[in-house]
């Protein structure tokens, strides 16, 4: 069955400003690796619809997306947080975005495909639900997640979140759900200072040291998330997939690698292939050394074309 890559043309609109690192050459990067390295091909491309108010309101406040709505500025830009803007595009794009994981889920689901990876941006993790902040205005993995279990009936859900900045949006929304496990490692201590302070029995928050390379990494993972995960059988697995604790990137100081990247979603393949029908959903959050970017993504995508 064929991986499905989504993405959509207002996500290149979504601009914050000539020097903010979260731009949309950043999809570029991506696009451009997944052509130079042949994996294109083997990928079946999907536009992002927009989702519905219904999805949205899933995992946000109706009082939250009614003031996301209205600060989508006619021209110029429009500060959320001091990292986080709106300019005329942004709400189109954010839509477009959660839209994004709600196809993915159901291409999945369906087995129309095995796993999909959305190219999206504004990215979500960040995203709490009543508070945009860290790029972020909708939390597109919650979107699809909550989607799965209200539409699909799905009962056992994972967010696996390996970005360099912990998950706080998602933990946010999804804290003592029963139905959803969180695994997740982020460089501690860094933006935004959580995940530490007394997390609900479902989240596997894993800090790790500015400095740690592939080897911590991956302890982390085989003693923390695997066991976790053995536990939930999870009937479909979505992946946070920032790409920002690579050795390259200029926000933190972990040390991973492509291959870093390519072994944990090798990992996450034998859990989905052994519990969910082999559902992966993939969606990109952080990630901002374009070049480590680009060939990141492409190691992680080349596991998902594998599995
Ligand atoms: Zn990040």
């Amino acid at each position: 069955m064929p991986t499905a890559y989504i993405t959509h043309p207002s996500f290149l609109l979504h601009d914050m400003g000539p020097y903010h690192p979260e731009c949309p050459d950043r999809l570029h990067a991506i696009g451009d690796r997944l052509i130079s390295t042949g994996l294109d091909s083997y990928l079946t491309h999907y536009s992002a619809p927009a989702a519905t108010a219904e999805a949205i309101a899933r995992v946000h406040g109706q009082g939250y997306i009614t003031t996301i709505e209205a600060g989508s500025p006619s021209s110029g830009l429009h500060f959320l947080d001091p990292d986080t803007a709106m300019n005329p595009h942004s709400l189109t794009a954010a839509r477009h975005a959660a839209g994004a994981v709600v196809l993915a889920t159901d291409l999945v689901v369906t087995g129309e495909c095995s796993t999909a990876f959305c190219a999206v941006r504004p990215p979500g993790h960040h995203a709490e639900r009543d508070r945009a902040m860290g790029f972020c205005l909708f939390n597109n993995v919650a979107v699809g997640a909550a989607h799965a279990m209200a539409v699909h009936g799905i009962e056992r859900v994972a967010i696996v979140d390996f970005d360099v900045h912990h998950g706080n949006g998602t933990e946010n929304i999804f804290s003592a759900d029963p139905r959803v496990l969180m695994v997740s490692t982020f460089q501690h201590p860094l933006y935004p200072y959580s995940g530490l302070d007394h997390p609900a029995a479902n989240m596997v928050n894993v800090p790790l040291a500015a400095g740690t390379g592939s080897e911590g990494f991956r302890d982390a993972v085989r003693n923390h998330w695997l066991p976790a995960l053995e536990r939930h059988r999870p009937e479909i697995v979505y992946v946070s997939a920032g790409f920002d604790a690579h050795r390259e990137d200029p926000l933190a100081g972990l040390e991973l690698t492509e291959a870093d990247y390519a072994w944990v979603t090798r990992e996450l393949v034998a859990v989905a292939t052994k519990h969910g029908h082999g559902r992966i959903v993939s969606t990109l959050e952080g990630g901002y050394a374009l070049s480590a970017l680009g060939r990141s993504a492409a190691e992680h995508i080349r596991e998902l074309i594998a599995a």
